[in-house]
């Protein structure tokens, strides 16, 4: 090379961006001003210290080896990261792009080194977020699925494979296969599917609803599309498991609407039912009360527990009489109250009459239970009230023409 070219190319390394260094036996012989400006160490001080002292502890094995390799010629990694201790305590990330040359007639290592410690540092922090964001939707109960727009997996939780009787590996199928595999559990996959078509249709939509498993489960989705700078870039699932609250309501609601005693209708219950028929005019029905007979004096003769097994004597006998045209209830004390649909004034009294003869079967303390009985049919557009009085009145005439009878209003 000539001298001229010799300076040409010494000028370029000089002024470079890049900290360039050349190291032949373990020392640093050649280095340009931007390796101090990067390191805070001078020309002197870095062409006098063994190479390896400038590296930070944990990444010394790593750099050696690679380093003797290259000399050797055995195998090493092409470029890599690594750091570098400031002289100022700090440490620092840089790239490094390794070539051997001859220096002086021997081989060396002519290094690049490129001061990567920002986007180390943006990488670090990056990895902690989604790190923290994993652990969030990890932790929680709920079935978490994003997708992007496509339907390609993003991210989902253990929770969301929980659900869906899934492993890691189901998520890496495409959009159409997992989506089969999660039609399999469902009763309806149906609507499931519909739900997604709407979504098609329309990736705006927010999706709330429930979705029930072949297993029982009963799940709430939500489903809502997340933008980026204002764009529809995917869609959020998110599922909750309301099996027990499901269950819990419904118990809820029988305990409101059954009587503890013989686990009929309660008054309450009844009255809705009943309402429901008058609204609709939902002629023919018939309407039959009673009432059982001297209630009073056989609890006091032979006490309340003697009652309560009438009550529920009653309430089984009766029962099994009925078919699903028919809606008993206790209406209140020793009182019962059926709704017969579909039945005129005559069906409602052969009905009563038949359970009249059913009560008079049953026996306490060698006496039979007798009941008043009041039955009439709703008439068209009358209101609830002018229903109740008149079998109320019906009921109150057998009451005090004799008891154990059928009136007919
Ligand atoms: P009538 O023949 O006119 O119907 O007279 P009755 O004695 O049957 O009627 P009354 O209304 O005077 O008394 C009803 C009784 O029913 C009073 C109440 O203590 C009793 N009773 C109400 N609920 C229960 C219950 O759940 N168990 C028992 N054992 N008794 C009840
Ligand atoms: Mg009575
Ligand atoms: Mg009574």
């Amino acid at each position: 090379m000539s001298e001229n070219k010799y300076f040409q190319y010494k000028t370029i390394v000089e002024l470079a961006g890049e900290a360039v260094v050349i190291i032949q036996d373990e020392k640093i012989v050649y280095t340009n001003p931007k390796c101090s400006q990067l390191t805070g160490y001078t020309r002197e001080e870095i062409m006098s210290t063994p190479f390896i002292e400038f590296i930070y502890h944990e990444d010394r094995d790593r750099v050696m080896k690679n380093f003797q390799n290259r000399i050797k010629g055995l195998p090493a990694e092409k470029e890599y990261d690594f750091r570098i201790v400031h002289k100022n305590g700090s440490i620092k990330w840089f790239h490094i792009r390794p070539v051997i040359i001859q220096w002086n007639g021997r081989p060396a290592v002519l290094d690049f080194l490129v001061d990567v410690t920002e986007r180390k540092f943006l990488e670090e922090k990056l990895k902690q977020s989604l790190a923290i964001l994993k652990a969030t939707i990890d932790s929680t109960e709920d079935a978490i699925l994003v997708i992007d727009k496509n339907a390609n997996v993003l991210t989902y939780n253990k929770s969301f494979l929980k659900l869906w009787n899934l492993v890691d590996k189901d998520m890496q199928l495409d959009g159409k296969k997992l989506l089969n595999k999660i039609k399999h559990n469902l009763k309806d996959s149906q609507k499931f599917v519909v739900a997604i078509q709407e979504i098609h249709k329309n990736p705006n939509r927010v999706i709330k609803d429930t979705f029930e498993l072949k297993d029982g489960r009963v799940f709430s989705r939500y489903s809502y599309p997340f933008k980026i700078d204002g764009k529809i870039y995917g869609r959020v699932w998110y599922s909750k498991d309301i099996t027990e609250s499901i269950k819990y309501e419904k118990e809820l609601e029988k305990l409101a609407s059954t009587d503890h005693l013989t686990g009929l209708f309660n008054r309450r219950k009844f009255m809705s039912i009943l309402e429901s028929f008058v609204e609709k005019n939902a002629v023919p029905f018939s309407l039959i009360m009673f009432d059982i007979d001297n209630f009073k004096s056989i609890n006091d003769t032979y006490g309340h527990h003697t009652g309560d097994t009438i009550l529920k004597e009653v309430s089984n006998r009766v029962s099994s009489l009925l078919d699903d045209r028919c809606i008993f209830s206790r209406w209140g004390g020793e009182e019962f109250m059926i709704l017969f649909s579909g039945a005129k004034l005559g069906d409602g009294l052969f009905l009563a009459k038949l359970i009249l003869k059913s009560i008079n079967k049953i026996r306490y303390n060698s006496k039979y239970v007798s009941a008043s009985f009041g039955i009439t049919e709703f008439k068209k557009n009358e209101t609830i009230f002018e229903l109740l009085k008149r079998v109320d009145e019906a009921m109150y005439i057998a009451k005090t023409t004799g008891k154990n009878k059928v009136v007919a209003l």
